[in-house]
């Protein structure tokens, strides 16, 4: 696809308006050396995470450090818990890197991420106990009865404090999540109570984040992967760590070379040092259910793009430079301008922006909307996305660096609706490696890594039982 990282020109517009787009557009601008300062600073705080525990950039062990060969053979559940969605996976490895999957998918309702967390793992049981009965060879004869204990990993893509494979305890919600009593408590113990509660078979023998997930499902398919990324509705990512610099922790078996690390980098510079925050973007972060928290996260993932950008179209309606200083109800309301409208708005390239017009006048019910305006909402948009992919290619950048890989290059493997959909957002990383690596950039293998997660957590369980 073409790599759009040059802003469309306005015909047309008033002098007050394309100098307060200029002005705007000059925030969102992030210059190589703009990415190599904050990739300097992304560095150092890698190091600091790995050698204490509590920084702002949290370098979690997952006690991940098997890595598979693609030889293994068994069926395990999985269970991944997103920010959107509940999957519940049976995964069946047959060998030689072949994969056979049986899956499910349920949304989860804005009440089960607000509730009380038991009713959370109430309801993630009862959905593995109909998947259980519904979908698997593991049923037995009578209905209802499943015939041995299952093995299960749980992909859980929260902040988590891991002191083994299956336990860790839930460092802060993130992403819209909010159920006050789980903080500080360990998943696993919560789901294994649901599961006994609700009389479901299973034993969780895993717990793993997505970005490990990936990373681990990616490295079945290609053994020179070292990074998998997360770009959906969060963002994060995970690599491999040589065990003696993760000084933190005192790391017994030394048979094993490499770890996993969650970085958690969406809590990348929560302090706002290096981070080119603008208005918009402190006033989201101003309202939002955790202000001061995950503050990379909120300038990169699907969640927030949206509200970044109708941030800025408030602005501008405000001054009367915008829909004749019109807005609508739906405009004002919190989180209204999705970031699939954002999506489209980048992807329209009909001569009157007719998709755009689709959206502000039919969807966000804006009463009329000119040439023009629609032009500065495009242009809006572009600067939102092509920051936040621009961002999104320094911490991989910083990982490359970190691990000395800039000349030898690696795989990484990356899933999330952002990487999968968004217009021109892997173009943006490839051409921001370019600025920052030269010629090195052609070296980095970035591929979609598709439900990479679920895999993962079940090739987790897979090597926690060869212990
Ligand atoms: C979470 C991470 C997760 C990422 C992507 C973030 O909000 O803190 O644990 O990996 O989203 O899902
Ligand atoms: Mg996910």
């Amino acid at each position: 696809s073409i790599i759009r990282d040059k802003i469309d020109p306005i015909d047309g517009a008033s002098d007050a308006q394309l100098s307060a787009i200029d002005g705007i557009a000059k925030e969102f601008d992030l210059t190589v050396e703009k990415l190599s300062e904050i990739i300097k600073h992304f560095c150092n705080e890698m190091d600091k995470g790995l050698s204490k525990n509590g920084m702002t950039v949290p370098m979690i062990p997952s006690f991940v450090t098997g890595i598979p060969t693609g030889n293994e053979v068994g069926t395990f559940l999985a269970l991944d818990l997103g920010g959107t969605n509940l999957r519940i996976c049976e995964i069946s490895f047959e060998g030689k890197g072949a994969i056979k999957i049986k899956q499910q998918k349920h949304k989860v309702t804005e009440n089960l991420k607000a509730g009380p967390s038991h009713q959370l793992f109430d309801f993630i049981a009862d959905c593995v106990d109909k998947f259980l009965s519904e979908y698997t060879e593991f049923v037995t004869v009578q209905p209802g009865v499943h015939d041995r204990k299952l093995k299960l990993g749980f992909t859980f893509s929260f902040p988590v404090e891991q002191t083994a494979i299956n336990k860790g305890t839930l460092i802060k919600w993130t992403k819209g999540f909010t159920c006050p009593d789980a903080e500080n408590k360990d998943v696993v113990f919560m789901l294994q109570e649901a599961m006994k509660r609700k009389n479901v078979p299973v034993i969780v023998t895993a717990l793993v984040n997505d970005t490990v997930g990936t990373l681990l499902s990616h490295s079945y398919k290609d053994p020179n992967t070292l990074i998998g990324i997360i770009y959906g509705t969060g963002t994060n990512g995970a690599y491999f760590e040589d065990i003696p610099k993760i000084k933190k922790i005192n790391f017994s078996d030394d048979s094993q070379k490499k770890m996993i690390v969650n970085i958690e980098w969406g809590a990348f510079d929560s302090e706002k040092k290096v981070l080119p925050l603008t208005m918009f973007d402190n006033k989201l972060d101003r309202e939002s259910n955790n202000p001061h928290y995950q503050i990379f996260e909120k300038m990169i993932s699907g969640m927030y793009l949206g509200e970044i950008t109708r941030n800025i179209l408030l602005h501008l309606i405000d001054r009367m430079l915008l829909f004749d200083g019109y807005s609508s109800k739906d405009l004002n309301r919190h989180y209204s301008f999705e970031t699939e409208y954002l999506s489209t708005i980048e992807a329209d390239e009909t001569q009157t922006l007719d998709d755009t017009k689709k959206i502000l006048e039919e969807l966000l019910n804006i009463p009329s909307t000119t040439l023009i305006d629609r032009q500065i909402v495009k242009r809006a948009c572009q600067m939102v996305g092509l920051r936040a992919a621009r961002l999104s290619s320094a911490s991989l950048a910083a990982i490359l660096i970190h691990c000395d890989k800039v000349e030898c290059g690696s795989s990484v493997g990356i899933d999330g609706s952002l990487f999968e959909f968004y217009p021109h957002f892997s173009a943006r990383i490839k051409k921001a490696l370019q600025e920052l690596f030269g010629a090195n950039a052609d070296k980095i293998k970035i591929s979609l890594a598709r439900d990479g997660s679920g895999v993962g957590a079940a090739l987790a369980a897979m090597l926690a039982a060869q212990k």
